[in-house]
C-alpha cells in the first residue's frame, strides 16, 4: 500500500478518477465490483461528523477504511458512502505516562517504529502496513499478543463519531457499552474511531527469530510435533507453522518452522526456543537456522515482501481449533496438495490463550489457529482459486470452534466469530447507538 499523499477530497460515482480512488483504498488488487455512490477522504474529525451528518441527510448507509487490509473488502459495499480514515494517521506518544494517542490511519510499522525511540512497545500488526482501525477493532494479535494480549487489551479509550453525527469518548468509565463493543466488533462496529488512546509496554531487549524448513514430504511429521508441543511453548515465542508451495531456502513445496520470540535476555530467548533445537523431527529439516536477532521492522518488511506482495487477489478463509491432529491431518494434506502458487499459503499458531480476558466484545479464540491464503495476480485466474480457502476450511469447519474476524471472509461463509451471548449484546448495543442501521455490519454470504 501507499501511504495517502496531499489533501483528501470527495469524489462521486461518474467523477473523474473515482473507480482509480475507491479501488486503491484496498490492499486487494481484486475489483469485486462494487462501488459506493460517494467517496469521502477525511482530513480531520470534523470532516468525519460532516460526512455522517450528511449521510443522515441524504439516507446513505455508511462503510469505512482506513487501510484496506480487510480480505474480504468489507468496506465496498454498492451504494452508499465510503468514508476514508486513512489521512487520520497522527501519532501522539506520551513517554512517561506510556500511553499513546493514535489516528486509525496510522500504519502498524510507523507505530512500532515511533516507539522504538523511547523504548516502547505495542503489539502492532505483523504487516507494515496494516492500519490500527481494522487491525485494533477486530482485536489484533500483534507482536508479541501471546504475551501482552490481543492488541484490544491495551485499547483504553477511543473517540468515536455515532450514527447520529455526535463524536463521543468511550472507555470503561464512559460509554463503557461501546467500548466493550469496539474491542471485538471488527467490521461490525457501528461508529467511526477518530482516535485509539493505547496503553504502551516496555520494549523487549530481544526480539530474534529461529526457523526449520521441511520437504513436503514430512508434514504429518511435523504437524504431529508442533500440536504436541504447542501446549507446553512459552508465551514470548509465536510459535507457527507455514504449509506453502515454495519454501525459503529450497524453493520446495513444504512447510517452514516459525519462531519469533521476545523477551528480556538472550539467555531467556535461547531457553526459550530449545523446543526448535531440540526437536525430534529436527534431524528432518532441509535447512535450521540459528537464532537470529531481527527487529519486528525486518520481520514485517519481510513477510510483506515474501508472503503479502500488494495488489494481488486473494481468497482467506481461518478457524479456531482444538481437534485432535490425527482429524486435522487429512484437511492440512488436502490444503498443501491443493495450494494455488506462491506466495499463497496456510497458517497454522500456535495460539494457546493462557488467561482470562477482560469482558469485550471479543471471545472467539482456541489452542491452535489455521487460516487459508490464496493469493494470484491476474483477474483471468479468478474463477480458478477463488473459492479455494473456503473450500478447504469448509471441508474442516467440523473441527472447528469458529472463525478470527482478521481474516474474515463472512461475505462468502457464515461463521460463528463470538460467543452467542456476547453476538447478542452487540446487536442490542447496536440498536441503541445506531437504530436506523446507518453502518453497515458484517457481510452476509448469499
Ligand atoms: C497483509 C496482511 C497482514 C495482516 N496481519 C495481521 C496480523 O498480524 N494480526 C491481525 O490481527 N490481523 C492481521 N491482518 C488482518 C487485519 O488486521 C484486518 O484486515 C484489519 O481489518 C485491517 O485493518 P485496516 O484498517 O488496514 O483495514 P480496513 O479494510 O480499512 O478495515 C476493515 C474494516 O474495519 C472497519 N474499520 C476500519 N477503520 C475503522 C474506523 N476508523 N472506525 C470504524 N470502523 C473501522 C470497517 O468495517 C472496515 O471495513 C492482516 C491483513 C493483511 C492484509
Amino acid at each position: 500500500m501507499k501511504r495517502p499523499r496531499g489533501k483528501g477530497a470527495t469524489l462521486r460515482r461518474g467523477d473523474k478518477g473515482f473507480d482509480a480512488a475507491v479501488l486503491a483504498t484496498s490492499f486487494s488488487g481484486r475489483d469485486p465490483g462494487r462501488r459506493p455512490d460517494i467517496y469521502i477522504q477525511a482530513n480531520k474529525d470534523a470532516d468525519v461528523v460532516a460526512a455522517v451528518k450528511l449521510a443522515r441527510e441524504q439516507q446513505h448507509r455508511i462503510s469505512l477504511c482506513s487501510g484496506g487490509h480487510s480480505w474480504a473488502q468489507n468496506h465496498l459495499r454498492d451504494g452508499g458512502m465510503l468514508i476514508d480514515l486513512s489521512r487520520l494517521n497522527a501519532i501522539v506518544i506520551d513517554a512517561g505516562a506510556r500511553t499513546a494517542r493514535v489516528g486509525p490511519g496510522c500504519w502498524s510499522i510507523d507505530l512500532d517504529r515511533a516507539l522504538k525511540r523511547v523504548g516502547l512497545f505495542f503489539p502492532v500488526a505483523h504487516a507494515p502496513d496494516v492500519c490500527l482501525g481494522g487491525f485494533l477493532l477486530q482485536g489484533g494479535f500483534g507482536w508479541n499478543s501471546r504475551a501482552l494480549g490481543l492488541a484490544c487489551e491495551s485499547v483504553v479509550g477511543l473517540d468515536v463519531v455515532l450514527a447520529d453525527g455526535t463524536q463521543v469518548h468511550a472507555s470503561a468509565e464512559q460509554n463503557a457499552d461501546l467500548y466493550w463493543a469496539a474491542r471485538g466488533a471488527g467490521p461490525g462496529f457501528f461508529g467511526v474511531v477518530t482516535t485509539f488512546h493505547l496503553k504502551l509496554h516496555e520494549r523487549p531487549k530481544v526480539t530474534a527469530m529461529i526457523m526449520q524448513v521441511f520437504h513436503e514430504r514430512w508434514l504429518e511429521d511435523v504437524f504431529t510435533w508442533a500440536h504436541a508441543i504447542g501446549p507446553s511453548v512459552s508465551s514470548s515465542v509465536e510459535f507457527q507453522l507455514l504449509i506453502t508451495p515454495k519454501t525459503l531456502f529450497t524453493g520446495k513445496p513444504g512447510v517452514e518452522v516459525l519462531a519469533p520470540v521476545m523477551t528480556s535476555s538472550w539467555k531467556a530467548a535461547r531457553e526459550a526456543t530449545a523446543f526448535i533445537r531440540q526437536s525430534p523431527v529436527r534431524k528432518r529439516a532441509s535447512v535450521s537456522t540459528p537464532l537470529l536477532p531481527l527487529s519486528t521492522m525486518r520481520m514485517s518488511e519481510g513477510a510483506a515482501q515474501t508472503h503479502f506482495p500488494p495488489k494481488m487477489h486473494w481468497c482467506v478463509d481461518n478457524m479456531w481449533t482444538d481437534a485432535p491432529i490425527a482429524d486435522l491431518m487429512p484437511g492440512l494434506r488436502k490444503v498443501s496438495d491443493t495450494l494455488p502458487p506462491a506466495p499463497s499459503h496456510a497458517l497454522w499458531l500456535n495460539w494457546q490463550p493462557n488467561r482470562a480476558r477482560p469482558d469485550m466484545a471479543f471471545s472467539m479464540e482456541a489452542g491452535f489457529y489455521f487460516a487459508a491464503y490464496g493469493e494470484w495476480r491476474h483477474a483471468e485466474d479468478d474463477a480458478r482459486y477463488s473459492t479455494w480457502a473456503t473450500d478447504r476450511i469448509s471441508e474442516m469447519a467440523h473441527l472447528g470452534k469458529g472463525i478470527q474476524l482478521a481474516d474474515e471472509n463472512l461475505g462468502r461463509r457464515k461463521a460463528r466469530f463470538m460467543s452467542d451471548t456476547n453476538h447478542g449484546r452487540l446487536e442490542q448495543i447496536r440498536a441503541h447507538y445506531d437504530p436506523d442501521g446507518r453502518f453497515n455490519s458484517y457481510m452476509t454470504a448469499p
